[in-house]
């Protein structure tokens, strides 16, 4: 029985999501003390109870003290089939850091489809515009994959999204060479109720004396509980072509606040990205956590602007079910 000590570095969620994730794929059951337990309030949050529902569908598996506030769990996986998921938060937890638990034991068989309510864009979480436009253009070298967001939820559980996973043959990934800026996009979104105050737009707008190029931004606003966000993202491109395996794409994302002009909002999320931009590396602080699960499966290497706690949180997680798998050279992280 593997042991997980949820206690590990920072002790956060972090540790529980990726070893529920390497736990399907490997099929190895583990036992998880002291979950959370860095954190004020420790203990599973909803969030992470509706990963091992919904894993419990993908492979049958059985879990022992899978509640809300838990501080210790035990998981028994079975055979990863494909299936039909709908699922739930229950609270304003980000569907996106369920994704994290459910993604890669997915790409192991041909079809998964998931529906899950919660939050979309919520703080201390990937917004969905960051997972559409920069982790999923990464995933699609293992798997064929389509996010489609049914309904944003800010700070409500009533966001939901759906996402198809399919499976193909899987290649490495390889982002080594960052090569020259080419291109900055973005997303600006607002609920409907702020579009008389022009907030989408505004956030646009507070990028622009801080980016060093002219960037696109998409606005758009959308029927829910109040709420903005920006996600912004550069493309960069090696002798003028950017590739379209193994893009290399840095991004940054940044929640409105009741309190922080709309202006500033953008204006932060620009100073993000640029320090993103500023730094060696082909993926930025947090894709580089967020991407670990799939070297140590898939292969590769890439290199990193900024290697964060969470980064050593998911190694020290992955590496319980797959041992001396990743290898750190400076910025570089390979599998071994
Ligand atoms: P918990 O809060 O449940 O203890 P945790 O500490 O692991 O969990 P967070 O600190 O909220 O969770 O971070 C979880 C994940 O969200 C990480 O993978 C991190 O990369 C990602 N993340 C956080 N903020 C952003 C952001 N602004 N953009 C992209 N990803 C983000």
């Amino acid at each position: 029985m593997i042991e997980i000590d949820g206690s590990h570095g920072e002790g956060g969620g972090q540790i529980i999501r990726t070893a529920l994730a390497l736990s399907a794929a490997t099929g190895k059951p583990f036992r998880a003390t002291n979950i959370r337990h860095g954190r004020q309030k420790p203990g599973l949050k909803a969030q992470h109870v509706a990963a091992i529902k919904a894993l419990q569908k993908l492979c049958n598996a059985t879990a022992i003290d899978a509640t809300i506030g838990s501080e210790t769990l035990e998981f028994y996986p079975k055979q990863i089939k494909s299936c039909t998921i709908n699922g739930e938060v229950g609270t304003a937890g980000s569907t996106m850091l369920v994704l994290q638990s459910l993604l890669l034991p997915a790409m192991l068989v041909p079809r998964v489809k998931i529906k899950l309510k919660g939050g979309t864009d919520v703080p201390f979480a990937p917004q969905t515009a960051y997972i559409n436009h920069v982790i999923l253009p990464q995933l699609r070298k293992f798997a064929d994959i389509e996010l489609k967001l049914l309904r944003r939820g800010y700070m409500t559980a009533q966001g939901e999204i759906e996402i198809t996973i399919k499976q193909k043959d899987p290649l490495p990934i390889e982002l080594v060479e960052k090569g020259e800026l080419q291109s900055i996009r973005g997303i600006s979104h607002a609920s409907l109720d702020l579009q008389s105050r022009t907030v989408a737009e505004r956030q646009a707008s507070g990028t622009k004396h801080t980016l060093p190029i002219q960037p696109r931004i998409e606005t758009t606003y959308s029927q829910s509980e109040t709420g903005s966000g920006i996600t912004l993202f550069a493309s960069f491109a090696t002798k003028g072509e950017v590739s379209h395996l193994n893009p290399v794409i840095l991004g940054a994302s940044m929640l409105g606040k009741k309190s922080l002009p709309a202006e500033d909002v953008g204006k932060q999320a620009a100073e993000a990205l640029v320090q993103e931009i500023s730094s060696p590396g082909c993926t930025d602080k947090y894709a580089a956590d967020q991407l670990l699960p799939f070297l140590a499966w898939f292969g590769g290497s890439y290199t990193a602007t900024e290697l964060t706690p969470h980064f050593h949180a998911n190694k020290y997680a992955i590496e319980q079910f797959l041992p001396n798998t990743i290898g750190i050279e400076g910025n570089l992280i390979k599998k071994l």
